[in-house]
């Protein structure tokens, strides 16, 4: 299987090249922003100038960029019809339309944490909310990240909201309450609430708490190295070989379906 790594020089792209000959895999090349971040990582590493020419010379893009990149990114997938692993978080709307027409013509995995230990709290996430009735128990979703990061929820943060959202039967968009600041009013029922730190190099950590009048349920996740990411991308680009195109998670690559 031939890999090709959108983002190489990034804090995760870095980890994937490593994590690709640790395995033994084979690069097919690497892609990074024009100009400087065009420098090849490594001598052995073949940059590609586009997209275009990245996906014509993969089986599978793993891809850990910024979210302008997405809709030129799924109109290559598209066309060149290769997998595409999608690690890129704080997708706009247009964005996420552009990953689900790709996927029309592709396997694609998306995940906003390819870290196994994530899927399982959203999981878990799920089961909690339902069992725990959104008119006694507010859900409240803390995450930190590193000073560096450019989007706020984090990705993560926003799929166990969107966990949580789903196992209550509502939509997300109506009821999260982000940011609160100054004379905020009462905590509206059913309320999703995020709060976001930003400071450090901390990889990244999640806490989902559920709050009654008499208790307190806490899901934390901590993530202390970025591997744990590469490794599950590059999982998740094994798994792609031989798979029907369409739209899949985590969940799917790790058989929690
Ligand atoms: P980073 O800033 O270290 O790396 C991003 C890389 O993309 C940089 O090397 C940058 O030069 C490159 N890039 C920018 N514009 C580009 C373009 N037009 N074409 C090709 N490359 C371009 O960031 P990071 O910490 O590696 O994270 C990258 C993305 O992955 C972010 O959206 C982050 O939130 C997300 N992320 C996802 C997971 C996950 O498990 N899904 C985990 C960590 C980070």
């Amino acid at each position: 299987m031939r890999i090709g790594v959108a983002g190489i020089n990034g804090r995760v792209g870095g980890l994937l090249l490593d994590e690709i000959r640790l395995r033994g895999d084979t690069l097919a090349g690497g892609l990074d922003r024009p100009g400087a971040g065009r420098a090849a990582p490594a001598p052995d590493v073949t940059m590609m100038a586009s997209i275009e020419a990245l996906a014509s010379a993969s089986d599978v893009v793993v891809d850990f960029t910024v979210a302008g990149t997405v809709p030129a990114h799924a109109e290559a997938i598209a066309h060149y019809r290769v997998a595409w692993v999608l690690g890129t978080t704080g997708l706009s709307d247009v964005a996420r339309e552009a990953v689900a027409r790709a996927a029309r013509h592709a396997p694609v995995v998306q995940a906003a944490n390819f870290s196994a230990g994530v899927a399982l709290v959203l999981e878990l996430a799920a089961r909690a909310a339902a069992a725990l009735p959104a008119d006694q128990y507010d859900a409240e979703i803390v995450e930190m990240h590193h000073r560096q990061k450019l989007d706020a929820p984090s990705g993560t943060a926003l799929a166990i909201g969107e966990a949580v959202a789903t196992a209550r039967g509502v939509r997300l968009s109506d009821v999260r309450e982000c940011g609160r600041d100054g004379v905020t009013g009462a905590r509206a029922d059913g309320a999703i609430g995020f709060a976001s730190l930003r400071g450090g190099q901390i990889v990244g950590e999640h806490t989902l708490l559920f709050t009654s009048a008499d208790e307190q349920v806490v899901l934390s996740h901590r993530a202390f190295d970025r591997r744990t990411f590469a490794a599950g991308a590059i999982r998740a680009a094994h798994w792609t070989a031989g798979r029907a195109p369409g739209l899949y998670g985590m969940r799917d690559v790790l058989g929690l379906t």
